[in-house]
């Protein structure tokens, strides 16, 4: 069998899920197992996360399965319901929704549901993406008392620059000015504001990526907060080359030899999710690629990712041969890492695992 491999940690998400509540002792934790759980899958990161007061998802069939599969915890749907008949069948499956927008509102007061549903209601508190505008807020509040269909309202936002020194000073008291005379639920940190701002913390947090181990602030490594990479994505040395100084390799022949230099071809590509742009990024002459690890020492990728493949520096590991070990991301080569080489964050790279890679589970 074709040697790449997702393992899921499911004890490092139950460890990251308990620094969450050290850092957030008194709220609620509401994680966000949206796009197939970060990539880890759907259902993998519940079943870490099980001890989660409640489940965030974006599309309802991602909801729906949670019930299926018996989780019984608040389910939110992070964008709401684009139709009516996704809310009779969020009544259906005691779904909570987001409420961003006057037509969602509508489209609640229009139905006929058999039960009430519980309703986040999302201002809009400097983002400029979804949610109320501040001055729109409490008239659209007043509108979900009055309506039938509506139980419970928590009051909802989301911060652009938590994760920045430009911090969430500035939309924390446009919500705290509109919202100061009520006395709803609130909820509005994600991972960035559970770590670097408690005074943001609140009834519910919201926590993504760092239930997955990666990072939410650019300079800031998951190790130092204490976080477990819930994934390794490994494969083997399917072929190694020896090229001779001025010997180029891969498609483009992006990377020619300096040096009689050993390379290692890995059974891993951008079909499986691993970014094609690897290594443009990286910052001085010596660095070709991303971090890699062979027989668990770092190296280097080389020359362009191909579909199914990719090229390695073995020069420094004599040890590997074809069936080495590899390492794409995982405890030794942090996901942050390899995302910082290719331009990116660590939430690109998880989610883009593709369907093709086999998971394995391990309960260690
Ligand atoms: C994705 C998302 C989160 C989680 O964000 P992280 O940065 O992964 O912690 C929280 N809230 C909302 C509304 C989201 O869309």
């Amino acid at each position: 069998m074709r040697p790449i491999l997702a393992t899921i940690h499911t004890s490092a998400f139950a460890h990251n899920l308990q620094v969450v509540k050290k850092h957030a002792p008194k709220s609620k934790v509401m994680a966000v197992v949206k796009a197939n759980g970060y990539g880890h899958g759907l259902l993998h990161a519940a079943a870490g996360l099980k001890a989660a007061d409640g489940f965030a998802v974006l599309g309802i069939n991602e909801a729906i399965k949670l019930r299926e599969a018996g989780y019984q915890q608040t389910i939110l749907l992070l964008e709401g319901v684009f139709d009516a008949s996704e809310l009779t069948l969020s009544a259906r499956h005691h779904l909570e929704i987001v409420v961003h927008c006057l037509p969602q509102i509508d489209i609640l007061e229009m139905a006929k549901l058999t039960t009430p549903l519980n309703v986040h209601l999302k201002m809009d508190s400097g983002m400029h993406r979804l949610g109320f505008a501040p001055h729109d807020y409490l008239s659209a509040l007043k509108r979900l008392k009055a309506c039938a269909n509506v139980a419970n309202v928590t009051l909802m936002s989301h911060f652009a620059t938590a994760d920045d020194e430009r911090g969430i000073d500035a939309p924390l008291s446009v919500f705290k000015s509109v919202t100061k005379a009520l006395t709803h639920p609130i909820s509005l940190a994600n991972s960035a504001t559970i770590l670097r701002h408690p005074n943001a913390h609140f009834d519910w947090v919201r926590p993504g990526i760092m239930l997955y181990g990666a990072t939410p602030i650019a300079d800031a490594p998951a190790k130092s907060f204490d976080l477990k990479p819930a994934m390794t994505l490994t494969s083997e040395i399917i072929s190694v080359q020896t090229i001779q100084k001025g010997e180029s390799i891969g498609y483009g022949h992006r990377f020619t030899a300096t040096k009689t230099t050993k390379v290692g071809i890995v059974a891993c590509g951008y079909a499986d999710g691993y970014p094609r742009h690897a290594g443009q990024f990286a910052n001085d002459e010596l660095q070709h690629g991303a971090p890699i690890a062979v027989c668990g020492q770092m190296t280097q990728t080389l020359g362009r990712v191909s579909m199914d493949m990719l090229f390695c520096d073995l020069s420094q590991i004599p040890e590997a041969h074809i069936g080495a070990p590899v390492e794409l991301w995982g405890e030794t080569v942090p996901v942050d890492n390899v995302a910082t080489a290719c331009g990116t964050v660590g939430y690109e790279l998880l989610c883009a695992v593709s369907a093709r890679v086999p998971f394995k589970v391990i309960q260690n």
